[in-house]
């Protein structure tokens, strides 16, 4: 029990519901994990249980169940860690100098969250903590890239960089939570960081006005960044992707690829660690054997214009299981390396989610064998 002391103040976690069944059994439900546990139970705990009531300290807690109840001390200790490994109960956070009043106060919903999975309240402080000294790089300010720029300001992370040097343009007000009329016509970056701000006036907005040219030297900005991501369809997603994983694989950085909406509707994206999930060369090795018996026939329509169908709901589906992704991949409340998820789509018409069957090609290019050192 590392993290209680007999000072602890200690109390049943927030997202543990506790119930009695035929007071022989204690059954706990973690609502956040959707995990259930039983324990036999004696009077004895169920006093235990009624005296843990965040106000007093283990050492107190000791004591009461000994002058009170009987208990000896050895026994109440031993279920208090027992409860403790079980993650039914935390030290309550009392003074700690890395997250001020205020800040826990706005994030405590995901505080209690983040402390589920990882142990004890502090742990979800920490977690919390690791957001706000993330430093993110999105390139591609459009429906899903910009939705995810949102959701993870609204997660408290810290600081961004938003490369992009198109226009907000009238379609745009119908398929972005942010860009709305009064928009138009204002470089998306600009419009982008204003909203970011709006959420979170401490957090710190570079913005870069570049078109993604084959020389454009982005380096600098994955290597400042601790996650990346690309929705750049600016000359194609293809080749932004390319060139963006390729870097990223490079220097180490995690990121994701969640463009594209001409190829796929709904995309879960591609989270790419590198090393450890496929990455975007990968993904073409892969789609170059599976596509090899398909010979394209002429297009029997030339110069055709196309913009591809989608509803603003889809692109936010998209962005926001981008979002949960990076934020368990940032905060590390669970191994994510053993639990990703390879890119799949969702389709609007039966609500399914079909997920590709791919691992990593130990032969790539980029981060296989064949990788340079
Ligand atoms: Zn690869």
């Amino acid at each position: 029990m590392e993290d209680i002391k007999d000072c602890s103040i200690i109390k049943i976690k927030d997202s543990v519901d506790l119930f009695l069944n035929d007071d022989h059994y204690l059954m706990v439900y973690y609502m956040n994990t959707r995990q259930r546990k039983s324990f036999r139970i004696n009077d004895s705990m169920v006093n235990l249980l009624q005296t843990i009531d965040g106000k007093k300290s283990v050492k107190e807690i000791v004591d009461i169940m000994l002058n009170e109840h009987e208990v000896e001390e050895e026994q109440t200790r031993s279920v208090i860690e027992m409860l403790y490994s079980h993650k039914i109960l935390t030290p309550v956070m009392t003074e700690q100098s890395f997250l001020t009043a205020e800040e826990v106060d706005r994030y405590t919903r995901q505080i209690n969250y983040f402390s589920e999975f990882s142990g004890s309240e502090i742990d979800g402080l920490k977690a919390q903590k690791k957001l706000f000294d993330s430093h993110i790089a999105v390139f591609g300010c459009g429906a899903v890239g910009g939705n995810i720029a949102v959701q993870l300001a609204m997660a408290g992370v810290g600081s961004f960089t938003l490369y992009d040097d198109d226009f907000v343009e009238v379609s745009d007000a119908a398929r972005h939570i942010y860009y709305d009329e009064n928009s138009i016509g204002e470089k998306k970056v600009n419009a982008l960081k204003r909203e970011l701000l709006s959420i979170n006036s401490k957090i710190n907005v570079e913005t870069v006005d570049n078109y993604m040219h084959p020389d454009s030297d982005v380096n600098s900005i994955i290597t400042d960044s601790d996650f990346i991501i690309n929705t750049l369809d600016e000359p194609y997603i293809g080749y932004t992707s390319a060139k963006i994983s390729r870097l990223c694989v490079k220097h180490n950085k995690p990121h994701y690829i969640a463009g594209g909406f001409d190829a796929h509707l709904a995309s879960t994206g591609e989270l790419i660690i590198p090393y450890i999930t496929p990455c975007v060369e990968c993904y073409a090795s892969h789609f170059k054997v599976a596509l090899k018996d398909w010979k394209p026939k002429k297009h029997p329509v030339i110069d055709r214009f196309r913009d591809i169908g989608g509803l603003a709901s889809m692109s936010l589906f998209s962005s926001s299981f981008a979002s949960i992704e990076i934020v368990k991949y940032l905060t590390g409340i669970t191994d994510i390396n053993q639990s990703f998820k390879i890119r799949g789509e969702f389709l609007f018409h039966d609500m399914s989610l079909k997920y590709l069957n791919l691992r990593k090609d130990p032969d790539c290019k980029v981060c296989g064998k064949g990788a340079p050192e």
